[in-house]
């Protein structure tokens, strides 16, 4: 596995950081989808939120299933 991990925020550099499960709203195309089940990084000191290559392929995969499905609908 290529999982990355954070070790600390890349935003403030703070070591407060904390891998959650969580909706989050996600941007592609101009529109905001709602991922009700993605892994994320989130820093609890300025509230960044990031995210491993990892992360981004199972939402990848979430809004590619979404597609698929809306298209058929
Ligand atoms: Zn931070």
């Amino acid at each position: 596995m290529d999982e990355l991990e954070f070790d600390e925020c890349p935003a403030c550099e703070s070591d407060r950081i904390r891998h959650i499960r969580g909706s989050i709203t996600h941007r592609r195309n101009g529109r905001a989808v709602q991922i009700p089940k993605a892994m994320y990084w989130k820093c609890s000191d300025c509230g960044e939120q990031f995210y491993t290559m990892a992360d981004m392929r199972r939402i990848e995969e979430y809004l590619d299933r979404r597609a698929d499905q809306s298209i058929a609908a």
